[in-house]
């Protein structure tokens, strides 16, 4: 289960790579998109961190919801929103169970919602909601984000930027799945 201090770590480990992985996000985004996410991200995750050292939470849901109004306020573009919606649902989620299973099934559920996006679209839902799955059944493994965020390669983008591309996305990573793999590695070594 999930407490202040182990989601700290586990946004601290995404914050890092994220920051690490800023230019690989962007230059990502750049065939099939605007060439912004990693940065996009970079501001998000700075923000969040920066939110959780000058106000230090003291309940689940207070900190998921400071995450949230950091990535919603600082990421911008189409992700987000769809990040901060994903906290968001979380922080709601997380008044009646700290639960990992519920909190990630919230989490994808509203994304889906908030983007309109189903699985096989090329977006960050290939990747939140077939492992939303895995912690469900209780064995998640990077073997399984590296697939999730591998499969979204041979996809055709039907939602965001990349799908004014149609069939010549295909061949490309999408950049939100890749960005949202590194939130899932970085739980993996939470837990671990
Ligand atoms: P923008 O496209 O506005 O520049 P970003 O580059 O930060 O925003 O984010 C692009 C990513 O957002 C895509 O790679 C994709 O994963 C995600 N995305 C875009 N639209 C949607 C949507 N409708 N549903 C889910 N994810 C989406
Ligand atoms: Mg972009
Ligand atoms: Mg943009």
């Amino acid at each position: 289960a999930l407490t202040v201090e182990n989601l700290t770590e586990w946004i601290n480990s995404f914050a890092a790579k994220i920051a690490e992985q800023k230019d690989y996000l962007s230059e990502l985004d750049t065939p099939i998109g605007d060439g912004d996410h990693g940065n996009n991200m970079a501001r998000g995750v700075k923000a969040v961190q920066e939110s959780l050292t000058s106000k230090k939470p003291a309940e689940l849901t207070d900190a998921f919801k400071q995450i949230a109004m950091a990535l919603i306020s600082k990421v911008g573009g189409a992700s987000g929103p769809l990040y901060g919606t994903a906290f968001l649902e979380m922080a709601k989620k997380s008044k009646d169970t700290s639960d990992l299973t519920e909190l990630f099934a919230a989490a994808a559920a509203g994304i889906k919602k908030r983007g309109g996006a189903q699985v096989g679209d090329k977006t960050m839902v290939d990747v939140w909601d077939p492992l939303a799955e895995k912690i469900k059944a209780g064995n998640l493994a990077q073997a399984d984000v590296d697939a999730a965020v591998n499969a979204t390669k041979d996809l055709v983008a039907k939602k965001g930027r990349a799908s004014y591309l149609g069939e010549r996305s295909v061949g490309h990573l999408d950049p939100g799945a890749v960005s949202s793999g590194y939130l899932f590695a970085a739980l993996i070594e939470t837990e671990g």
